[in-house]
């Protein structure tokens, strides 16, 4: 399997140096040079499969000979060995014909553990393969840290360093971060904003001695690898639901677009979806773009849904590839537009492909409280905001009560117990992994808002890793 760039300029690459390159150097993003095929043979036959299994069927089509099979069918057991129910992602009737698909029951309890856990191991496989080493920089203001954190912790040939802005993340958000107890795990609180942070981290991939020099990578959310990782549960669902020789529909709270570009991604292997409907909060770019083809940037509001409080929504430009039937220059026209003008529209024939296949809804943080309550009441399920926004959504927008509605409850209600507990009268239990947090040790280090100061730390920290020993 050969993969391609969405903006057609830069090398076709294997699946290993995709993984570890992340974003191709047109600036673009990979993706595979063509979807593999499933028949509904095939699919029927997938049937029955733990999820581990499905794993490793789904994965494989797309590793191509980078990894053998031995090495991936381990890879793909640890991946998913340290989740807190034995079927790893949960589908449970809550209405007519409605099914809620848990994707929160990894270590860090959002659907971010669902690929990142993957991508722990992948890493260190294909790093201990080439005789690599790499360091993980990223920023976050909240989930992706702590998931990234837990993917990478105690692995031979990966540092990880995550900033946070100071005070502004919350404290079980906090904790989940520092309180890992690895020591190639670096946690460091920034006296400054998450925009602070994520300028810095830019800043630093900018910096080509810097980044050579400590082989810098990323496992944010544009790495194909997350996405492929994702692709399985929408298989996992469907097949429980009657795939296929039952049509199905998926509502999916969306903020960055990978989530749901997965989706799209089975649909072109093979899965029949009749329909996609994208919740958003009031950050609803995506909404607005089905709305009127026009993709335009505003400010970011903060929401009760915070890990989709976005601005642009990075992924979409996989879609919108496949939108312009794969033309890369094409793509990459729009996308210079939008850099420079913060907008970009498409045309008739492009947002009519898209409309037939996706919908969106837009739910404030009164509608999305409203819809706790609501759901609480009606089957004593307790949804978290994001999960809310996709029930929601897959409510507001289904096109037809025949087909199984599944819609993707992404984080645990216990990460957002204010919320929670102020809709529905409710404070969620905390599973035993978030309890134990408050009583562990803390481990971060406070930096000022200071690019050299960061930098400074990084290579010092590394240095006197190397000094004691090859695997600190
Ligand atoms: C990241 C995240 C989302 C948004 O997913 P995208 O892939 O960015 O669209 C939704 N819910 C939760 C809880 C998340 O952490």
């Amino acid at each position: 399997m050969k993969y391609i760039s969405t903006r057609g300029n830069a090398p076709v690459l294997e699946f290993d140096d995709v993984l570890l390159s992340g974003l191709a150097r047109d600036g673009g993003l990979y993706v595979p040079e063509s979807w593999p095929q499933l028949s509904p043979e095939e699919i029927r036959a997938l049937k029955g499969l733990s999820y581990t299994d499905l794993a490793y069927q789904i994965i494989k089509r797309f590793v191509g000979d980078t990894v053998g099979d031995t090495d991936l069918k381990r890879i793909v057991a640890n991946a998913y060995s340290n989740f807190d129910v034995e079927d790893v992602a949960p589908i449970k009737k809550i209405g007519d014909n409605e099914y809620l698909l848990e994707l929160f029951h990894g270590p860090t309890l959002a659907f971010k553990d669902m690929a990142m856990q993957f991508l722990g191991p992948m890493f260190d496989h294909v790093l201990k393969t080439k005789d690599q080493r790499v360091t993980i920089v990223g920023a976050t203001s909240g989930d992706t840290g702590s998931a990234a954190i837990e993917a990478c912790r105690d692995r031979d040939n990966i540092d990880i360093f995550i900033l946070y802005p100071d005070g502004r993340v919350s404290d079980v958000q906090r904790r989940q971060m520092t309180t890992v107890d690895a020591p190639n795990v670096h946690c460091i609180a920034v006296d400054g904003t998450f925009d602070d942070c994520q300028d810095m981290v830019k800043a630093m991939f900018n910096d080509q001695a810097f980044r050579n020099h400590h082989h810098l990578s990323a496992v944010n959310s544009i790495n194909w690898a997350r996405i492929m990782a994702q692709i399985v549960y929408y298989f996992w669902a469907a097949l429980k639901v009657g795939a296929p020789e039952q049509k199905v529909a998926f509502a999916v709270p969306t903020g960055n677009f990978g989530n749901v570009f997965a989706g799209y991604a089975a649909s072109r292997m093979g899965l029949a979806v009749s329909q996609f409907i994208i919740g958003s909060n009031s950050n609803d770019i995506l909404t607005r773009f089905i709305d009127t083809g026009e993709m335009k940037m505003s400010g970011v509001h903060p929401t009760i849904s915070p890990s989709m409080d976005i601005q642009i929504s990075s992924n979409f430009e996989r879609l919108l590839f496949d939108l312009y039937g794969r033309d890369g220059a094409k793509v990459s026209t729009l996308l210079d537009d939008f850099r420079k003008n913060g907008v970009f529209s498409v045309g008739d024939a492009e947002i009519q492909r898209a409309r037939g296949l996706i919908d969106g809804a837009r739910f404030d943080d009164t509608q999305t409280m409203a819809v706790i309550k609501t759901v609480y009441d009606q089957c004593g399920e307790l949804l978290d905001p994001h999960s809310a926004i996709g029930v929601a959504a897959g409510r507001a927008k289904r096109r037809d009560p025949s087909v199984p509605m599944i819609e993707l409850a992404t984080a645990h209600p216990a990460k957002f117990p204010d919320a929670v507990s102020k809709a529905s009268g409710i404070t969620p239990n905390a599973p035993s992994r978030l309890a134990n947090l408050l009583s562990k040790p803390e481990r971060v280090d406070h930096l000022a808002n200071d690019l050299a100061t960061i930098q400074g730390f990084i290579h010092k920290t590394l240095s006197s890793d190397n000094q004691d020993g090859p695997s600190a």
